[in-house]
């Protein structure tokens, strides 16, 4: 019998449950767990005949974290929470014997800024205690990262340009909204943009760097580059990248409410005195922002994710693009949530699955790419995320 308990009740964490269930074969024994306990309940009991089990935790609390770890012991711990609770996780995780998925890394809550140091740190604490830590396990990072290890595996021999291209063409029909918790993901895109080139990281001014890419069955969308996770574990595991980037589509819509937001202080994280209260501008706008896992219902279009990459094979160069494309209305009438916490929460399901099987059990703290990719990919065309190659097409990218 395999034990997990899922941290989070959000948008990615409701999609992960229902898949869960949907593979009652190894996922038979799971407690959710969130802030919100009524929220725990609420996707289980959406759930028919689901006899999963609920509990309340806040997850910045390590101790408390310990105590239903220890009095549940689950085999596997999969954070869907936010990024500001991986490393209480983690050290619960220590501290009672249990093995840790994510999908987004470590954010200081009062820094917006990422990077994989902090949980790297973990790699000998994990490896001692003979526990797997599976970092990034959603789709970017997760299956790009994935994407590239299955092209350094059976396509080069040497893989040297890398873009990663993540477009959003739907159409929520709301004013402005974001696709995943609005927080993280203002604190994200704000931030300047990041791109690996000949050995070191360059950086450019938020969203200035900017090109027209043409996605499948979509068409053209004005993609803009962004510092993005996955980037600085792939240039490390692949070291024959010479040029990393990654690239998301915006809509001037969604730009021009993005600048007025700046423009206005509300992006800020920074607290200020509201009446007597503390507040952070960024949390109180997330408050009266739409709510991403209400999005679905009339959410149309589709999202479109992939790795271009050129390189080396027997000497001769090729091109890559291996994609998945999501229609948001299939998301929603399979779980009830939008395609973006679809194309999250579905990785992280199948990340949990490799763990429980064995095939991704491996003492320390990993990056998806450091795993075997091939029944992870084999799964995502079973699980609802197939996906699609072309081999020595145009790619759009020059070297
Ligand atoms: P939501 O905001 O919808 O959900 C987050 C959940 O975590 C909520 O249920 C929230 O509780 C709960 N939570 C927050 N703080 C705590 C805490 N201290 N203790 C316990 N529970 C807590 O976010 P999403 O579902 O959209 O995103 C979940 C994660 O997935 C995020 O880390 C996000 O960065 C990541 N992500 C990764 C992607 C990828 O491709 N790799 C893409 C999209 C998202 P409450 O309901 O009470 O607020």
């Amino acid at each position: 019998m395999s034990r997990v308990l899922v941290i989070g009740a959000g948008g990615v964490a409701t999609v992960a449950i229902k898949k869960m269930a949907m593979n009652s074969d190894i996922f038979n024994d799971v407690m959710v767990a969130s802030r919100t306990k009524e929220k725990c309940d609420k996707i289980v009991g959406s759930i028919k005949g689901c006899n999963y089990k609920t509990a309340q935790i806040d997850a910045d609390d390590e101790e408390a974290l310990t105590k239903l770890m220890s009095e549940y012991k689950p085999e596997l711990v999969v954070n869907l929470a936010l990024p500001y609770q991986d490393l209480t996780i983690m050290n619960a995780c220590l501290r009672t014997g249990a093995s840790y998925l994510d999908t987004a890394n470590y954010e200081p809550r009062d820094r917006a800024h990422f990077e994989y140091s902090y949980q790297w740190k973990y790699k000998d604490s994990f490896e001692k205690a003979g526990l797997t830590a599976i970092l990034g396990c959603g789709f970017d990072p997760g299956v790009t990262s994935i994407f590239t290890a299955y092209a350094a595996k059976h396509v080069f021999d040497e893989i040297q340009y890398l873009d990663i291209v993540d477009c959003n063409a739907g159409n929520h029909h709301k004013a402005f909204a974001t696709n995943f918790n609005p927080e993280i993901n203002i604190r994200e895109i704000t931030q300047k943009g990041l791109y690996w080139e000949n050995g070191k990281w360059i950086e450019t001014e938020p969203l200035s760097i900017h090109k027209t890419l043409n996605y499948p069955n979509i068409g053209p969308k004005e993609s803009y580059l962004l510092h993005h996770e996955e980037l600085e574990s792939l240039v490390k595991n692949y070291p024959t990248i010479k040029r990393g980037r990654f690239w998301m589509t915006f809509g001037q819509e969604y730009l021009t409410h993005l600048r007025v937001i700046q423009d206005i202080g509300m992006a800020s994280i920074v607290p200020i005195n509201y009446n007597g209260q503390e507040i952070v501008p960024l949390q109180f706008l997330k408050a009266v922002l739409p709510n991403p896992q209400d999005l679905g219902k009339n959410y149309d279009g589709e999202t479109s994710i992939g790795c271009r990459m050129r390189g080396l094979k027997d000497g001769k160069e090729h091109t890559y693009y291996i994609y998945n494309n999501c229609k948001h209305q299939d998301a929603y009438n399979e779980t009830g949530m939008q395609g973006v916490s679809y194309t999250t929460g579905v990785p992280a399901m199948i990340g949990a699955m490799m763990y429980l099987l064995g095939t991704w059990k491996r003492p320390g703290v990993w990056n998806v790419e450091e795993f075997d990719p091939d029944p992870f990919m084999s799964q995502l065309n079973k699980q609802g995320l197939p996906w699609h190659e072309i081999l020595d097409g145009d790619i759009e990218f020059e070297k």
